[in-house]
């Protein structure tokens, strides 16, 4: 089901315009509001004027976390304190969290944007959509819930955590929507797997809506299969709102953007300029409508690529193929570049092991370790190291052939890797100079 056809469908043209008009409107505001990007604008000698379409976006300086910081709290908000509405902030690992602020029309169009991907799943009036996702500065808990709303269903706000009351609620409830990380998802479809008083069946459970944080097709089919529904990802990031920047649609091959609000570019993140066309770099937006916060070419550090061939579904908005990592979360080990991601993937492939992984880098006599704690289901687990063995070298020949690099593979019972209600981490870098 398409929320809004009327833009989600729009031929490219009128896109383009429609972005066009926008943007103008968004630069107009960001040099007369915000001293920000007034300087920066002056630093590359840009005037509001020069900006005719949405085709002089490159005109435009770029925007980056490490400027978010500077500006902390709200130096980039264009809109005095009494048109505001809400706060909202990223957890961010280390200094201070990102801020974001939002008017009544923001909070609209964010809720718009995540009621699209829902609607995908065909979310709607009589759905009982548990919201799994942490509720409060964090954008995922108020993000889902504002976005089923907006489609008319019911919000079950349980927030992160307590898996038991989560799985005992999905059962007396029948909920038929999750949305959570999917780390988390997975952590709940393995306590419905070890209950005694919830049973997958008893469950009226359909489709589930999984972002925040990167995944893989294996997962996808984990979740599938174990949990019974539908697996949709929907991706965002507190700068741009939140979650519901975009999302899959039924054909689940890529995640639409929604092109109208935010505007995607892909650019090589070492020259700055524009990849070709369906090429990997990173993805970069500019808001389109946000009014609070409005942000020129932000550089989120995700690598991705676009895809422009027409989807099945018949939506025209662009597709983001999946993000293969965070360039902060990619760790250079030995001189190769490793994404914790391709390890799920490695991983999922085996029916032998569960998805979850620690990795561990070190560097000992000056040279880099790497240690990968791994699970072995249930059925295959024996603490005999004999009879590990077997399951540990096609795993690590894996390893080899597909990342680069030889594992220190460290097999645990499963269940020992620690399970996560919100973003999973994966790894602990311990070198004191990371290269
Ligand atoms: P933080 O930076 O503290 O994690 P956010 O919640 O704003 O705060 O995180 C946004 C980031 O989360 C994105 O830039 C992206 O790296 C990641 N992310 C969000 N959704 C997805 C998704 N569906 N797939 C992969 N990564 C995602
Ligand atoms: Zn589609």
């Amino acid at each position: 089901m398409i929320h809004n056809p009327e833009i989600e469908c729009m031929s490219r043209e009128d896109m383009r315009k429609l972005q066009s008009e926008r943007l103008i409107k968004t630069v107009k505001t960001c040099y007369d509001k915000v001293p920000f990007y007034r300087r920066k604008m002056d630093e590359l000698g840009v005037k509001p004027e020069d900006i005719k379409s949405i085709d002089d976006i490159n005109k435009l300086p770029f925007t980056t976390k490490h400027d978010l910081r500077d500006e902390y709290p709200f130096g980039l908000q264009a809109v005095p304190m009494t048109d505001v509405r809400r706060i909202h902030a990223s957890s961010g690992t280390t200094g201070k969290p990102v801020v974001d602020t939002y008017t009544d029309n923001d909070i609209a169009n964010w809720s718009e944007g995540v009621a699209r991907v829902l609607a995908a799943g065909n979310v709607g009036h009589g759905d009982i959509v548990q919201v799994a996702y942490g509720y409060g500065l964090f954008t995922g808990g108020l993000g889902a819930h504002d976005g089923a709303n907006k489609r008319g269903a019911v919000q079950l706000p349980i927030s992160a955590g307590n898996s038991e009351k989560q799985i005992m609620l999905m059962k007396d409830f029948g909920t038929s929507v999750l949305c959570c990380t999917p780390s988390y998802a997975l952590h709940l479809a393995e306590c419905i797997e070890k209950s005694d008083k919830v049973n997958i069946e008893d469950l009226k459970l359909r489709v589930g809506f999984f972002g925040a944080e990167p995944w893989t097709e294996g997962m996808r089919k984990e979740l599938e299969d174990k949990l019974r529904i539908k697996a949709i990802d929907i991706y965002g990031l507190t700068e741009m709102s939140g979650p519901g920047v975009g999302g899959e649609c039924e054909c689940q091959n890529g995640t639409h953007l929604w092109e109208d609000m935010f505007f995607p570019e892909i650019i090589n993140p070492d020259t700055l300029e524009p990849v070709a066309p369906g090429e990997f770099g990173e993805l970069v937006f500019t808001s389109l409508c946000k009014e609070a916060m409005p942000i020129l070419r932000y550089r989120t550090r995700d690598l991705t690529r676009l895809i422009y061939e027409p989807c099945k579904c018949g939506r025209t908005a662009v597709r983001m193929d999946r993000i293969l990592g965070r360039s902060d979360d990619m760790m250079i080990i030995r001189g190769v570049n490793v994404f914790p991601s391709q390890i799920e993937t490695v991983l999922t492939e085996f029916p032998t092991y569960t998805p979850y992984y620690f990795i561990t880098v070190d560097r000992k006599n000056n040279e880099d370790t790497f240690d990968l704690d791994v699970e072995l289901r249930e059925e295959f687990y024996s603490p005999n190291p004999a009879k590990q063995m077997p399951f540990i070298k096609p795993l690590y020949d894996r390893i080899v052939s597909l990342v680069g690099i030889k594992p220190n593979i460290h097999i645990l019972p499963p269940g020992s890797i620690e399970r996560s209600t919100g973003k999973a981490k994966h790894v602990n870098d311990k070198r004191v100079f990371k290269n």
